[in-house]
């Protein structure tokens, strides 16, 4: 059967959806692989002769000029659910792999994309201060779009920055490289694709980024006002003096947490109240709200660009908050009071550590 494949329950959007993803459809015959088909599947066997993208994960035919992308994989995530726990021991000791993908067509445009947008437009860089990272961030925000189905441009300083800021940190748990590395999805196998781009990603996921997508436009968009530490000092943990936020949320700018300063690099174990950015707030409702070294760990490696670096997945980092050093000036920009140059220059050489700036 060539062309359209014929479904007595297409309804024109299906069919424009079957046009755009003509390219995919043309590739096969197997009902089971046309995303509008009442049989389809999101994984498939990987065809022998391809591997897949990193990205999207379609299987690509392999051939001279392709990129070669080297994932390592620190072996299975242990599942939860499994009723065997010698299974579980067994995952836990799993070793390290490496799995080789590449870059289809489309992916391969959207990187050549990236690089372009951070050499036009340094300044949109951010945080991301090594041109290498901003590409690689600004290819994980372009894939998040892709894998939403939304058009973004990187078209200027402001764009890259957004796309940065917002898109990038989901970026990476949608790629097929997302599903092996640091650690395979307990469901992954090796000689698996997806059937269409990005057809593997969770839809709980696609649900976060579509609403971090909406975020983005909406922030792109409104006016920014730079708000104050109420008490004129700064952030207990990163020690920042005041925070940009959207003149409609400055009530969010700041907040309190109780936390012992022991767990955050200080002495004593007595409970203080302590004046928290929404940064670092936002972070530790993602670490189910608790204070320690792997709240820390986070916010230090997302303010030095590197939560994406795979040498600083499995650091344990014990970084000092800004609050038990006693000092009365606060930061100008997050974390200043940490080397996070030097933290970038080891963790990029293969050594580890933190020290307090001098
Ligand atoms: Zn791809
Ligand atoms: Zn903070």
């Amino acid at each position: 059967m060539n062309g359209t494949p014929s479904n007595p329950h297409t309804t024109p959007f299906s069919r424009l959806r079957a046009a755009l993803t003509e390219r995919i459809t043309r590739m096969t015959t197997d009902p089971n692989l046309n995303p509008d088909g009442p049989a389809f599947h999101p994984l498939r066997d990987l065809p022998a002769g391809t591997i897949p993208c990193a990205l999207c994960g379609v299987p690509v035919a392999m051939a001279g000029d392709r990129d070669i992308i080297t994932v390592l994989s620190l072996g299975s995530q242990r599942d939860p659910n499994s009723a065997h726990p010698e299974a579980l021991l067994r995952h836990a000791q799993a070793q390290e792999t490496t799995l080789t993908m590449t870059r289809c067509d489309t992916c391969g445009e959207r990187r050549a994309a990236a690089v372009l947008a951070v050499a036009e437009f340094p300044e949109g860089r951010g945080r991301f201060r090594q041109a290498v990272l901003a590409e690689d961030a600004a290819e994980l925000a372009l894939a998040t779009a892709a894998a939403l189905g939304i058009p973004l441009v990187l078209g200027s300083v402001r764009a890259l920055r957004f796309a940065l800021d917002y898109l990038a940190p989901l970026g990476h748990g949608l790629t097929w490289r997302g599903r092996y590395s640091p650690r395979m999805v307990a469901a992954a196998r090796r000689d698996e694709a997806a059937s269409a781009p990005f057809s593997a990603v969770e839809p709980e996921l696609l649900d976060e980024a579509r609403r971090t997508f909406a975020e983005m436009l909406a922030a792109r968009t409104a006016r920014v006002v730079s708000v104050a530490e109420p008490g004129g000092s700064g952030c207990y943990l990163c020690g920042v003096g005041a925070v940009e936020v959207l003149s409609s949320a400055k009530a969010r700018a700041w907040t309190t947490l109780r936390l012992r300063p022991e767990t955050v690099g200080g002495r004593g174990g007595d409970l203080v109240v302590a004046s928290v950015c929404w940064r670092c707030n936002d972070e530790f409702e993602r670490q189910e709200r608790t204070v320690g070294d792997r709240l820390m760990q986070a916010l230090v490696l997302r303010a030095a660009g590197l939560e994406n670096h795979l040498a600083a997945r499995d650091l344990i980092l014990r970084p000092t908050a800004w609050g038990v050093l006693g000092r009365r000036e606060p930061n100008q920009s997050p974390w200043q009071h940490l080397d996070l140059a030097g933290l970038r220059a080891d963790i990029e050489s293969g050594q580890t550590g933190i020290e307090v700036a001098r």
